[in-house]
């Protein structure tokens, strides 16, 4: 019995430090499209007969025009192009999964935002992971796995024009790929950062998150558990309520479609509100307002139920001023040099078990457009994410 167990953990040991390594060794691999010779020594480049036998269309959905609402079928447009041939310094890599993120949405207007919006005619923004399917670059060979801006098509160009950034993604045996878009990707970082470094939370103190069953929110109640707060998220349904409190440990999940949503927020948290990790805004968000205590941190991270409308709705910002509260906005592209060291923390939290991440899968590419939709209308527990 004790050798069993000395076993089981001299072999999570093993995976703990094959985790390490592997993780850590793409450190000094990210792809820097800065670092590109002019003159690369070529690796894996295919033999004719790989070419031959390769498709030569890729399905892209290009922006046709800007949505108003929800998206419709004037607003994505899905064309065959040819797969491009690569050039030196190039590699094509075949797209398995797109994740399907709201800021989507916003990339998709011509208001100011964080990056160029995504211009009519163009090849809709997305992250993806991707695999490398012909080389023509030193850095990637057939067979590899990265992520990045892979754009909502079947195939993307790994380029060293600068115009875009890719990861090549390590391979460990209890990471599946999805966990890459997921609690290793985006969402998982964004969580980490968001809370760790801008909620700064403290044990004992109460944390609430809105869009707590989404793939951001899921992960912040989590990470608000393992640093010892009483944890309360709120949610569109009443099985996501379940999940995150029976399978992820919040303390408390309230459902904002009950009628009396409000009082059971007023209920779960009798100490008032230190931490809110905000993802919805609106009427979710002044309600959390309400119960803030004298010195409480707003964790700015999005505002959901804005993005759809003109009239973004935002919530009365009186309350911040009387409760002297810091608010504080953040974007996860600002934390991009510590990657990594979020990236290892989180995976050992997910080998120990203290993280569990949940998918909802849509297959195909042709779904890519009503899979944004369901983002906005709460369609998705844990992260969304096209399999192609
Ligand atoms: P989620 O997986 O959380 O999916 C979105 C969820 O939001 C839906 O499932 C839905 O759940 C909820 N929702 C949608 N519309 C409304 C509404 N009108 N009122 C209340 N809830 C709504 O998505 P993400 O985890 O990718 O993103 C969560 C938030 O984090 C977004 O606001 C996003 O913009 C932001 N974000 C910010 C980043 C940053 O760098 N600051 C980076 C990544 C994400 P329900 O059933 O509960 O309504």
């Amino acid at each position: 019995m004790r050798e069993g167990r000395q076993g089981k953990h001299s072999h999570k040991f093993n995976l703990l430090r094959r985790f390490l390594r592997d993780l850590c060794a793409p450190r000094g691999e990210i792809f820097s499209f800065t670092s590109i010779t002019s003159s690369p020594s070529f690796t894996s480049f295919p033999s004719s007969s790989t070419l031959s036998s390769m498709p030569t269309t890729n399905r892209q959905w290009l922006l046709a025009d800007r949505p108003t609402g929800l998206i419709t079928p004037d607003v994505l447009q899905l064309t065959d192009s040819p797969i491009p041939a690569i050039a030196d310094g190039q590699a094509l890599a075949k797209v398995k999964y797109l994740s399907i993120d709201p800021t989507m949405r916003i990339w998709m207007t011509d208001f100011p935002q964080y990056m160029p919006p995504v211009q009519l005619g163009e090849v809709m923004r997305a992250f993806g992971l991707a695999e490398v399917v012909e080389s023509r670059h030193p850095n990637f060979k057939k067979g590899d796995k990265v992520s990045g801006l892979t754009g909502l098509q079947e195939y993307c160009v790994l380029a060293g024009d600068g115009k875009g950034a890719f990861q090549k993604l390590p391979s460990i045996p209890f990471l599946s790929d999805t966990n890459f878009l997921n609690l290793l990707g985006i969402n998982g970082l964004t969580a980490y950062f968001g809370l760790l470094e801008v909620g700064k939370p403290q044990s004992g103190e109460t944390l609430v998150v809105s869009a707590a069953a989404g793939a951001t929110g899921s992960i912040v109640g989590q990470l608000g558990k393992i640093q010892g707060c009483r944890v309360v998220g709120i949610a569109g349904t009443d099985e996501k309520c379940k999940w995150i409190k029976d399978d992820l440990g919040f303390d408390a999940a309230i459902n904002y479609k009950h009628p009396d949503w409000k009082a059971q927020l007023a209920a779960t948290t009798p100490k008032g509100v230190d931490i809110n990790f905000e993802n919805v805004g609106g009427e979710i968000m002044q309600a959390v307002l309400d119960r803030m205590n004298l010195h409480g941190r707003v964790v700015l991270c999005g505002l959901i139920s804005g993005y759809t409308k003109h009239d973004p709705g935002l919530a009365s910002f009186g309350q911040l001023i009387i409760k002297r509260l810091r608010v504080e906005g953040f974007l996860i592209m600002d934390y991009i040099p510590r990657f990594m060291d979020a990236a290892q923390k989180l995976g050992m939290w997910k080998m120990t078990g203290k993280l569990k991440d949940r998918q909802t899968l849509v297959k195909g590419l042709e779904k890519a457009p009503e899979a944004i939709n369901m983002l906005f209308r709460g369609d998705n527990i844990g992260k969304l994410i096209v399999e192609l």
